[in-house]
């Protein structure tokens, strides 16, 4: 199905305070969009992680906030939603860790562009199935992955494939 975002994040595992940063990312290499050969940097200024290989085409994010309660609120929807900033924080949990903050993550797989004024787009998501990226992680990290479930149809804000949200593969080898 492809066109579904995957918001990630990234601790150091002896130490939760230390998180990966997408500011301190992208004020080092000069780009928003990662792509091969990226390094992503902790809040420290310290390699987390390089990405090995891009098997899509560069079309991540570094711009948008995970998702929450209020996000989908603001968009008009009633009553309990799933969102990144839960998953993360109950994945979190479940190891036995206590989170306070919900990172900027890194969008893999999300369509944003910064338009020449300065505007902030999501144009439908092109990201075909079958795409992925492959990580180098360069200390020990815990690392969570949350399929982003935006659902909700808003014109000039597409995140996800139109037909709904859809799982993501995660593979870790050592
Ligand atoms: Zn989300």
């Amino acid at each position: 199905m492809g066109a579904q975002a995957a918001d990630f994040f990234a601790y150091n595992a002896d130490d939760r305070a230390e998180w990966l940063s997408a500011p301190h990312s992208w004020v080092t290499a000069f780009n928003i969009k990662p792509r091969q050969g990226y390094t992503f940097l902790s809040r420290f200024r310290r390699p987390m992680l390089t990405i090995t290989e891009d098997g899509a085409d560069g079309m991540h994010d570094m711009m948008i906030a995970a998702c929450d309660q209020f996000r989908y609120e603001f968009f008009g929807y009633k009553g309990p939603h799933a969102s990144c900033s839960e998953n993360l924080v109950v994945s979190m949990r479940r190891l036995g860790h206590q989170i306070e903050v919900v990172p900027q993550p890194i969008n893999f797989f999300t369509n944003t562009q910064i338009q020449p004024d300065g505007k902030l787009v999501s144009p439908p998501n092109p990201v075909p199935p079958g795409a992925y990226v492959e990580l180098r992680a360069l200390m020990d990290l815990i690392c969570v992955v949350s399929s982003c479930p935006f659902d909700l149809a808003r014109e000039g804000w597409t995140i996800n494939s139109k037909t709904g949200p859809t799982e993501l593969l995660v593979d870790v080898s050592g």
